[in-house]
């Protein structure tokens, strides 16, 4: 029998978010395949992308993930409450006096300036311990990292390294969806001369579109995220298995004539007689609204019993309505369910519509939502 998330839905839920845990174990597999030879570890920032990062940890590390990244310290300190052993990497900044926190959860900063590192190897010395942390190098993206004169002038400061333990050497990439970018080539290059200057050390440099750029980008430890969670790496490749779904209640519908109006604004005219169902979601829960009508042409579609519901009007806070007038009899009522991304819809196409990416739209989602885990009985 086929587990079906809205039986298992709260009554009183207006959204529901379902998580399958499979199709992201499956999903991480098929990344480490990808990149094999090399440790392919998980990015489960911002929530895991917002599935939830507590249960995505748990099922990765089930499927043997043993490295996570995160932007913050208050998310990897989540990610070590339900993952004891693994190694954790914080990216975004150490800042002075945060060494005591860092090394009670054993989490390790990535540290990206030459003010970071000696921060950090004061902090060890003072303890009399080297504790492990990684290094970034910018080599191209202008964003963060130490650019190559930082890293001259580090490699000329060898006391400095000895006073912790170098443990990743890093960079990020920016073009890496755009597999024909002379940009990536360029910082492949560079992430080469950092290297060089330094003593040997394990190295990462791929995010999720990078692992598909081929071997050389691979390097000792490949950092997925988006894919993970079934997002598209990059243009022209298929996405992984999709891992959201995400339903909207209906909570009333009626039939409109035609000559009046839908919505804030009056924008959207209805020129014929309309039956409409109104979906208690809206931007407040990450639909965009963007998504809404524009110049009397319908917004984005939902899909009601595999049935297709165009978005009239603009999308309110809370409440999105729905053209329901072409849906067979008896599905769109009271209480029913509409599929906004799912298996008619994926988290990238939906976004493309809101002229922005599956990352935005993935992380902005709803913390209304009711969640709900499937798969995660798997294997
Ligand atoms: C977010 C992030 C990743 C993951 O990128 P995806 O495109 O989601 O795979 C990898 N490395 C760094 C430094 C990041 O900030």
């Amino acid at each position: 029998m086929v587990f079906d998330p809205r039986k298992a839905a709260d009554p009183t839920a207006t959204s529901l978010l379902t998580i399958d845990l499979a199709a992201l174990r499956a999903n991480y597999a098929t990344l480490r395949d990808q990149a094999k030879g090399s440790e392919c570890a998980a990015v489960i920032k911002a929530n895991a992308y917002g599935t939830g990062a507590e249960q995505a940890v748990r099922a990765l590390s089930k499927e043997g993930c043993g490295t996570y990244f995160v932007a913050t310290f208050a998310e990897a300190e989540t990610i070590r409450a339900a993952a004891r052993e693994a190694t954790i990497y914080v990216l975004d900044g150490f800042f002075s006096g945060s060494g005591p926190a860092f090394a009670e959860k054993a989490v390790r900063p990535v540290l990206s300036s030459l003010a970071e590192i000696q921060d950090w190897a004061a902090f060890c010395r003072e303890r009399d311990q080297p504790l492990p942390a990684a290094l970034q190098f910018d080599t191209g993206m202008n964003r963060l990292g130490m650019p190559h004169g930082e890293v001259e002038q580090l490699a000329a400061e060898p006391e400095l390294l000895a006073s912790f333990a170098p443990a990743l050497l890093m960079s990020h990439l920016a073009c890496a969806d755009e597999p024909g970018h002379p940009l990536n080539e360029a910082q492949l290059k560079a992430f080469e001369a950092c290297r060089a200057m330094l003593p040997a050390c394990r190295a990462s440099f791929a995010n999720s579109a990078g692992i598909f750029l081929g071997a050389r980008y691979h390097f000792d430890l490949v950092r997925p995220g988006f894919a993970l969670y079934g997002g598209k790496a990059a243009e022209g490749r298929e996405a992984l298995r999709r891992v959201i779904r995400l339903e909207a209640r209906i909570v009333q519908v009626h039939d409109a004539r035609a000559g009046t109006s839908v919505g804030y604004g009056a924008d959207q005219s209805l020129s014929r007689p309309t039956r409409i169902a109104t979906l208690a979601i809206g931007y407040a829960d990450g639909i965009f609204r963007a998504l809404g009508a524009r110049e009397g042409q319908s917004g984005f579609t939902a899909y009601i019993g595999g049935h297709a519901a165009p978005a009239l009007g603009r999308i309110s806070m809370d409440l999105i309505t729905l053209d329901v007038t072409d849906i067979p009899e008896g599905l769109a009522h009271r209480g029913a369910w509409a599929e906004i991304i799912g298996e008619h819809v994926s988290v990238d196409d939906l976004a493309a519509r809101a002229g922005t990416i599956g990352y935005e739209m993935l992380t902005s989602l709803s913390s209304r939502a009711q969640r709900i885990y499937t798969g995660s009985e798997a294997r």
